[in-house]
């Protein structure tokens, strides 16, 4: 396949999505379909594959590789892990199975007629630093992106930054190097520094994406872990005008 092939095909998945959840009249897309989109655009995500079973659930798993993490899948849970549709650190198929009817029993509490698409299976990314990327439509200015360290320097202190898109890769460096949190990215106290590389390369494609889907009204990729090398999105949510 050339290069041209390959990025038609890409354009087309994509389109596809977006489609899909038209034509179903949500207004947003699943974390496999938004997670599918970021990974299009070269965003680095997590393994996953959609069980509609126990059995496709631990056949995945193996494939995936140990350890895993189960979340729901469903067009009415959009907080995933506060309905507890959400399990991490699964290291056994047996786990895999109890994990997943836990989660349907979970979800049906929540709601009781809850369309569930299936379940996420999906590589559980080793603990390191949280980053969130996100991006905000203004009436005025169009798509706005959004950076910062997650958790409470996101919820409590605020302590994000701003550009309207498309941004340049200055102005991505610029994001990262003016919160105030970012010495921790740089590394402190015997911690390593993480991988600044790639949360500027990860803030572009976000860029990029939002420029090339202007029905995208929030997007947002929470939490990115950031590693010495790589990051690894393991939350994307997308939200349609
Ligand atoms: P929610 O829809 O509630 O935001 P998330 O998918 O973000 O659900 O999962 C909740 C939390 O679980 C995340 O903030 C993250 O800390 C952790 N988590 C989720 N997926 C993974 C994963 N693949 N690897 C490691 N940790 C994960
Ligand atoms: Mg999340």
């Amino acid at each position: 396949m050339s290069a041209n092939e390959r990025l038609l095909n890409s354009l087309r998945k994509t389109a596809q999505i977006f489609k899909k959840a038209r034509e179903e009249a949500r207004d947003y897309l699943l974390e496999p379909e938004a997670k599918t989109v970021c990974k299009e655009y070269g965003i680095p995500v997590t393994n996953f594959k959609v069980a509609k079973n126990v059995d496709e659930a631990t056949e995945y798993a193996e494939e995936i590789g140990f350890p895993v993490v189960l979340k729901i899948v469903s067009p009415d849970v959009i907080h995933k892990f506060d309905v507890g549709g959400v399990v991490l650190n699964l290291n056994t198929p047996k786990a895999v199975e109890e994990a997943y009817r836990k989660i349907l029993e979970n979800v049906k509490n929540h709601k009781s007629n809850a369309n569930i698409v299936g379940i996420l299976i999906q590589e559980m990314a080793p603990q390191s630093t949280e980053v969130i990327v996100g991006a905000t439509k203004d009436r005025q200015f169009g798509p706005a992106l959004m950076f910062g360290l997650g958790g409470v320097f996101v919820e409590v202190l605020k302590d994000v930054t701003f550009r309207i898109a498309p941004i340049s890769r200055n102005e991505a460096q610029e994001m990262i190097t003016e919160v105030k949190a970012y010495p921790i990215l740089k590394g402190y106290r015997g911690q390593p520094a993480v991988d600044i590389n790639a949360i500027v390369e990860i803030l572009l494609s976000t860029s990029r994406l939002v420029m090339d889907y202007p029905e995208i009204k929030e997007l947002d990729m929470n939490p990115i872990i950031v590693y010495e090398k790589g990051a690894k999105t393991v939350d994307a949510r997308i939200i349609l005008e």
